[in-house]
């Protein structure tokens, strides 16, 4: 099956170990193994040396949290490799907020300078045949998705389009830069949809998973305002389970009542996720806390899909 030859599943396959480095699975870079782009300072993060989450977190000042890291769960992209005793080093190159590591593929072609809706799709074969590489983003209803997507790209109303009777059960297709896609995939877990509807969709999504060559990979998101849901955490196992490359974008982390939301912080929730589902996966898959409230991780989001695309056009 064509997915199987996509590079970046395996690195969800990679071995769990303090020293990790994706050289010995790809081809060597064409790219120099330094930074291709001047990152923004306040898009790298810090490393933490033994635990997880820091029950004494310290917030930034427009209310972002910093969750700490162990070096065994980063994210190493494609061309970059992490040596444990290396902290300072590899802490610099941490995406604020998230596991992943920002390797030599993140380019400044990151942010977005223009998007456009291109067209809905009710079966993945009708979708756009051009073969530019996209990202599908898809979650539970009221997840934040299309907030999410018009803070990607600075639109306010772009993923309206999706809402639009008639395409909400649709793929939607939205081109970025003129070189690449974001996805709006149906949301999930409707309450009040007929079962038969359910299926259909799930069905409908999973093709489109399975099939299109040119996803580069699924963004799940997950609300952290609330505790993990078990059709989240389905949905997760079956794309480990798969082999779909997948990012884990977790939402709502401004949203810091915790009476309202179950008595948990995101970043506990956030937590909670990864433990979940690490049986899935041998090598912990990227994830990244954000907020459409204060636009916390939309860059960082933007050099994440910079380096898996860059990456995934090279090979
Ligand atoms: P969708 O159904 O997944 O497309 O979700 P929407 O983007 O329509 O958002 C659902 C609800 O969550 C709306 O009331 C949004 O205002 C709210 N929401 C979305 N993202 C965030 C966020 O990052 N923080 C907070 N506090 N609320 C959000």
């Amino acid at each position: 099956m064509l997915l199987q030859n996509r590079i970046l599943p395996r690195l969800l396959l990679l071995p769990s170990t303090t020293h990790l480095t994706s050289q010995h699975l790809f081809r060597p870079s064409r790219f120099p193994h330094r930074l291709s782009l001047s990152p923004r300072s306040n898009a790298l993060s810090h490393l933490a040396a033994s635990q997880t989450v820091d029950p004494t977190d310290t917030e930034a000042p427009h209310g972002e949290v910093q969750v700490q890291l162990l070096v065994d769960r980063l994210f190493v992209p494609p061309g970059a490799s992490v040596a444990a005793g290396d902290q300072e080093a590899v802490s610099a190159r941490v995406l604020k907020g998230s596991n992943i590591v920002l390797g030599p593929y993140a380019r400044c072609d990151a942010q977005v300078v223009n998007a456009d809706f291109v067209k809905s799709s009710v079966r993945p074969e009708d979708c756009p045949r051009d073969g530019l590489p996209e990202f599908a983003l898809v979650g539970r209803s009221n997840v934040g998705k299309s907030s999410l997507l018009n803070s990607l790209v600075r639109r306010k109303r772009l993923a309206l389009t999706s809402k639009k009777p008639g395409k909400t059960q649709c793929i939607n297709h939205f081109k970025v830069n003129d070189s690449w896609y974001l996805v709006d995939l149906p949301g999930y877990g409707y309450a009040s949809a007929p079962h038969e509807a359910r299926t259909n969709w799930d069905e409908f999504t999973r093709n489109y998973f399975l099939s299109r060559e040119n996803l580069v990979s699924v963004f799940l998101l997950i609300d952290a305002s609330i505790p993990s849901k078990k059709i989240d955490l389905d949905y997760a196992s079956w794309l480990g389970q798969n082999k779909v490359p997948m990012t884990l974008v977790f939402t709502k982390c401004d949203k810091r009542k915790k009476k309202k939301n179950g008595g948990r912080r995101p970043e506990e929730n956030v937590e909670t996720f990864q433990n979940l589902i690490r049986e899935y996966f041998e090598a912990a898959p990227p994830w990244i806390m954000t907020s459409s409230v204060t636009n916390q991780g939309r860059d960082e989001i933007l050099l994440h899909m910079s380096q898996l695309r860059n990456y995934w056009l090279k090979h």
